[in-house]
């Protein structure tokens, strides 16, 4: 299938690791420009090398989201290096463990401006380049908006909130032929994962445990996993889906518990 993204700009944030990292490799080896936002200026200068090093074109941008009006600048300087935005993927954030009983509610707003109002502040800014392009939206979410977790409040009502936005801005922007959807991510191995992982006396046993009740595989989803179906979703392939909260995690969520 020919995703047909070549030469096209998309403004990835967290994605330097983990599944920003995954999106951010597969929209290069697509021959797209990833434009790498976050706060790992480390990581991300090493994947730039590497995407450049295989010929692709790239962009690091260094920034604490959830402070300040960073992401106008984000915006405005993806613009001013490529000269269009054809998609944003707002992906960055973490589950902080804002806890209902012994968090606090300093600790729960800055929460949600750690996890969510950037997914705001990127796309309010990107809109008018994106309206040039018909451009595409990917909101990552969490299985936590479905599920919940117990302990974090936080990041909870933002992955939430999240998905409301989807289908919000879908409906908002389907005028202008612009797309959005969700994915909504399970169990999937990265920095953040495991640091969540080593909470637990004994990670391997939890891991397992984890795992026995995913019922495709027994498996966790990997990074790449997430990324492939991302970039689908950005690309005109997938031209009449919007609105749409998508969970690749091996039924995970929504198959009957029964199966496994
Ligand atoms: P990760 O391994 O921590 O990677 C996220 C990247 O984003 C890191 O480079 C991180 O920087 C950066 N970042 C996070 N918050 C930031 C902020 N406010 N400003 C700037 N940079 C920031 O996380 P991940 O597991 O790939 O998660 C990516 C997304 O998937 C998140 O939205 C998460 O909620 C969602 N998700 C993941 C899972 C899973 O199983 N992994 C499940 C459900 C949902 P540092 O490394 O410097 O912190």
């Amino acid at each position: 299938m020919k995703l047909d993204l070549e030469q096209k700009v998309f403004i990835v944030t967290g994605g330097a690791k983990g599944i920003g990292e995954a999106i951010t490799l597969e929209l290069a080896s697509e021959g797209a420009i990833p434009v790498i936002v976050g706060r790992s200026e480390n990581a991300a200068k090493q994947l730039a090398d590497r995407i450049e090093a295989a010929g692709g074109k790239t962009m690091v941008i260094v920034a604490e989201l959830g402070e300040g009006d960073g992401c106008k600048s984000i915006v405005d300087q993806t613009i001013a290096a490529f000269g269009r935005l054809d998609g944003v993927i707002n992906n960055a954030g973490a589950n902080d463990g804002v806890s209902l009983i012994s968090g606090g509610s300093t600790a729960f707003r800055d929460s949600l401006m750690k996890n969510l109002t950037h997914y705001y502040d990127l796309v309010h800014y990107a809109v008018p380049y994106l309206k040039e392009t018909k451009g595409a939206i990917i909101n990552i979410s969490s299985k936590i908006a479905l599920t919940g977790q117990g302990g974090t409040s936080g990041y909870a009502a933002c992955k939430g909130a999240q998905l409301a936005l989807t289908r919000e801005w879908a409906v908002e922007l389907a005028p202008f032929g612009i797309r959005v959807n969700a994915i909504l991510p399970a169990e999937v191995m990265t920095p953040l994962y495991a640091k969540w992982l080593n909470t637990f006396e004994d990670p391997a046993a939890k891991i397992k445990a984890i795992e026995s009740k995913i019922p495709l595989g027994q498996r966790m989803t990997t990074p790449e996993e997430i990324a492939a179906m991302t970039v689908f979703l950005l690309s005109g392939r997938s031209g009449h889906t919007t609105g749409q909260w998508l969970s690749p995690d091996g039924g995970y969520v929504h198959l009957d518990r029964a199966i496994t």
